[in-house]
């Protein structure tokens, strides 16, 4: 969006067209600001060259895009809270159905789609079908993906390759300059903080959607967190759970006294006053949130706790057996 806007642009109004729909709007966080003011300006300038507006290349055809600027919240990823918000709402889920493609934005049938997904449309207009299924791991992962790579690594940033061609040790090693110092990767957590936290064996897994879902894991945004042996586990799950705590939208009671509760109990780990049994505490408090909810931000809101447990188990235990406090905080070593 920053670099190539005219990208985008052109792949919403072929997605329009595809659909006989008008309008369009690209829901982007108001944060990213120079993203927004690129798109703007690349429409108004297909606007000028009449390839978007109430009559595309004289041919009686109106297509129009508006861009709209949300106010940050991660729940607004989800499509129908993101529907929320355009119509200028709190951004709370809806119940399904009626799905979007039913019964969407203002009530109307609504296409939801991914920027990085349409980002692909005018290629494959271009060079064909053929062509595209050459890139990745056929039939069910072709094309390029956007690995986005930040945490403990010497050159954080995004790498486009495509799916199928490299394993999480090669995207950290070729691309991302290493760990920094040259030290152990401890685990990587691939989408994010939703996705369970990768380790040993699991970072020899390549990187497509069914290959890192057999390794245990899921790929999603391709959002690789790096963490090295630095990184204390405990306090790394804490973190990720007040993240999921404060952006609950609050709508489910489980997501929003769950994810409460599991913070509360692994701050007091992570500050030292924790006991062997909170493990299996917060494993029991994490089954009543996950699959018993309307979104995927509460079944995602567990995985921190869960993987971590079951994978370093024994670092929580010395860690509570030592009644260590990080006291919120920890640096690299
Ligand atoms: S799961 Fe959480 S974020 Fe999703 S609707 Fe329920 S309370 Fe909101």
């Amino acid at each position: 969006m920053e670099i190539e806007p005219h990208m985008l642009v052109e792949g919403v109004a072929i997605g329009s067209y595809a659909i006989g729909g008008e309008d369009a709007f690209i829901y982007i966080r108001g944060e990213y600001t120079v993203a927004a003011d690129r798109l703007e300006q690349a429409i108004a300038e297909a606007e000028q060259a009449g390839i978007l507006g109430d009559n595309v290349f004289g041919k009686g055809v109106r297509s129009k895009i508006h861009v709209f600027r949300g106010a940050g919240a991660y729940i607004c990823g989800e499509e129908t809270a993101l529907l929320e918000s355009l119509e200028g709402k709190r951004p709370m889920p809806r119940s399904r159905p009626p799905f979007p493609a039913v019964e969407g934005l203002y009530r109307r049938p609504t296409c939801v789609n991914n920027a990085e997904t349409l980002s692909n449309v005018p290629h494959i207009i271009r060079n064909g079908q053929e062509w595209y299924n050459t890139i990745g791991v056929p039939p069910r992962n072709t094309g390029p993906k956007i690995f986005c790579v930040s945490g403990r690594v010497n050159k954080p940033g995004n790498y486009e390759l495509p799916l199928g061609s490299l394993t999480f040790r090669e995207l950290i090693e070729e691309y991302a300059g290493g760990v920094i110092d040259g030290r152990p990767i401890k685990g990587v957590l691939p989408a994010g903080i939703s996705a369970p936290i990768a380790t040993g064996a699991q970072l020899d897994a390549k990187l497509d959607y069914d290959s890192v879902a057999a390794a245990g894991t899921m790929l999603g945004s391709a959002s690789f967190i790096v963490l090295d042996d630095t990184v204390p586990i405990p306090w790394a799950a804490a973190r990720m759970i007040e993240f999921f705590r404060k952006e609950s939208c609050g709508k489910c009671t489980p997501c929003r006294e769950g994810t409460q509760w599991l913070h509360k109990t692994l701050v007091r780990i992570q500050d030292g006053g924790g006991r062997e049994e909170d493990l299996d505490l917060l494993l029991s408090v994490s089954g009543e949130v996950s699959g018993k909810v309307l979104c995927a931000l509460g079944d995602f809101a567990t995985s921190p706790v869960t993987a971590t447990i079951r994978s370093f188990r024994d670092e929580y235990v010395k860690h509570i057996r030592s009644g260590k406090s990080f006291n919120g905080t920890w640096s690299p070593a």
